[in-house]
């Protein structure tokens, strides 16, 4: 199975909207394509506007799996109006909320995808209390508080098969690079300090990690 996406495929990734440069993207990809083989399905956090579900998508279509991507789309604090990250395109006009859900479905079905993806809308720590069955790879891009990014390895880590892959997003060891916070990497290293997870790989701010050994 070959480890890089199509033509086609990266360049409705570099198309849509979103937060990840293609070589965190490529990378991402690797990940995923060797996780899937492992024949369980992939989940997301931080769905936002697709643009690395489109990544997990076409792994899991490759293998055989389903990806998942949960998110409530109402945004995270840094894209709320008036933040850095606010893109008013994804506000729904009716409510004055962000929505970033129709821009994500437009954009799955645009990559030809929508059969690979099952989308999770709601609160992460909602739906991983939920949620009990294995999961070749866990990608953590969701909310950049503590209260948030622990949420989502405490819920969606313990998930992870063994040999499976936990990916974070947003892993800035030095506070100069921070642009949102340094939640993600805290929560990398107590990954690593668990015994559970062993870094595989580094690209710019994201991290792979495979589980090797038991609880989190
Ligand atoms: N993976 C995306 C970027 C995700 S941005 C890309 O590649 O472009 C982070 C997303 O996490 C936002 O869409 C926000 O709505 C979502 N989010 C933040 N906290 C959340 C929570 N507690 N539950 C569900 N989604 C959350
Ligand atoms: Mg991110």
């Amino acid at each position: 199975m070959s480890m890089a996406p199509g033509p086609g495929i990266l360049a409705a990734f570099e198309a849509a909207k979103g937060f990840m440069p293609v070589d965190e993207g490529l990378a991402l990809y690797a990940a995923a394509a060797g996780a899937a083989r492992l024949g369980l399905p992939l989940l997301e956090v931080g769905t936002y506007c697709g643009r690395s579900t489109i990544l997990l998508a076409d792994a899991a279509r490759a293998a055989g799996v389903t990806a998942l991507t949960v998110d409530h789309h109402r945004g995270s604090e840094e894209q709320q109006p008036g933040w850095d990250y606010h893109d008013p395109e994804t506000v729904d006009a009716e409510l004055g909320l962000m929505d970033t859900l129709p821009t994500f479905r437009r954009t799955l079905h645009r990559a030809g995808l929508e059969d690979h993806v099952v989308a999770l809308v709601g609160r992460s720590p909602q739906i991983a209390a939920l949620w009990n069955s294995p999961l070749s790879l866990v990608f953590v891009d969701g909310g950049h508080t503590d209260e948030h990014a622990t949420a989502d390895y405490e819920g969606w880590a313990p998930h992870v098969t063994d040999g499976g892959l936990l990916v974070i997003h947003d892993v800035f060891p030095d506070p100069v690079d921070e642009l949102t916070g340094q939640a993600p990497y805290r929560v990398y290293v107590r990954a690593l300090a668990s015994g559970a997870f062993t870094e595989v790989s580094a690209t710019g701010s994201l991290r792979v990690l495979r589980r090797t050994g038991a609880g989190i």
